[in-house]
């Protein structure tokens, strides 16, 4: 496929040579020591429920009448929050921290699609809520700085339908290629997230997108978001990476999520001492039912290996 640029040297996708393993050579942050995703290990996660308390949401229940701004952007599904009235605080933030749009990374098939693992467990859909720190202003200001961003992640599993999400669903038909939107009615983010939001890891990291800046507090819960599979579908077949002007075959904007990154030298925490047994995993090494998720073994055991050479690799050389 042709890549029509609207932005010169502002391009990267999600697979060949200008997939992620080249995201380096234009963005060189993303190859830096801070890197998002990551596979969460929750037996190393360091529990700290005085500090990580529960996160206090303001404005996440209110019902407006201003519309949201969805967004096909050629790399994921968007929702523009155009009214900056949702915030959070606590939580171990030390700042306050205003959400600006929502997004999604979704995989072809129910065995993958989103960023961050839990214990070498890949779930089909993942959503990530973005925040910047009022201090700064606005997003623009925010992205660079060491504590500019809060992003609280949420992995979907395959379940019930989700009256919640059709309503964003419903409008694919119109941004179903690069650069379309449309306005659609505003929608309590209260309701697009889980009921328990007590429990939840926290590390620093990055945006997992290009340009890859390390400003990134971490947030991902562990009660998940339930979701049809014929939902999850209308996202694998309906959104196109390529313009609508390109003609020819359309490509499916699914697996739009970036591999695992090296933790290196960087904690993991957890808010409450069940999470570091965390029982979803488990049951699916133990009985691996194999139904909407799968444990990644032989891919955990390569990163081990491969993130510990590097690490060797920084220390000899830093050491010089
Ligand atoms: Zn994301």
């Amino acid at each position: 496929m042709t890549v029509v640029l609207s932005n010169a040297g502002n391009i990267w996708t999600y697979r060949g040579s200008l997939g992620p393993d080249h995201w380096h050579i234009d963005y060189p942050h993303c190859g830096g020591t801070h890197q998002s995703p990551i596979d969460l290990q929750t037996r190393d996660a360091v529990v700290d429920p005085t500090h990580l308390s529960p996160i206090v949401f303001y404005g996440y229940d209110r019902v407006s009448n201003l519309n949201y701004t969805l967004e096909n952007n050629g790399h994921t599904v968007q929702i523009g929050l155009n009214e900056k009235t949702m915030m959070i605080s606590g939580g171990g933030l030390s700042d306050t921290y205003i959400a600006e749009q929502f997004h999604f990374h979704w995989g072809a098939v129910d065995e993958r699609g989103s960023e961050h693992s839990l214990n070498g467990r890949y779930f089909p859909m993942e959503m990530h809520i973005v925040h910047y720190n009022k201090k700064y202003g606005n997003i623009s200001s925010s992205v660079d700085k060491a504590d500019g961003l809060a992003v609280l992640g949420f992995f979907f599993e395959v379940g019930r339908f989700n009256f919640h999400f059709q309503e964003i669903i419903n409008n694919f038909g119109d941004i179903q290629y690069n650069d379309e939107k449309v306005q659609i009615h505003s929608i309590p983010m209260i309701d697009l997230m889980p009921a328990r939001l007590a429990n939840y890891y926290r590390y620093v990291g990055s945006l997992t997108t290009p340009p890859c800046y390390e400003s990134v507090t971490w947030t991902i819960f562990n009660e998940t978001i339930e979701i049809a599979e014929e939902q999850l579908v209308q996202f694998r077949t309906t959104i196109f990476e390529n313009d609508k002007s390109d003609g020819g075959v359309s490509m499916d904007l699914s697996d739009d999520y970036r591999p695992v990154q090296c933790m290196f030298r960087r904690r993991l925490y957890a808010s409450h001492p069940s999470l570091k047994y965390n029982a979803a995993t488990q049951n699916v090494m133990v009985v691996g039912d194999g139904n909407s998720a799968a444990s990644n073994e032989p891919h955990r055991i390569s990163l081990f290996f491969m993130c510990s050479a590097w690490l060797w690799f920084l220390q000899l050389f830093f050491s010089l």
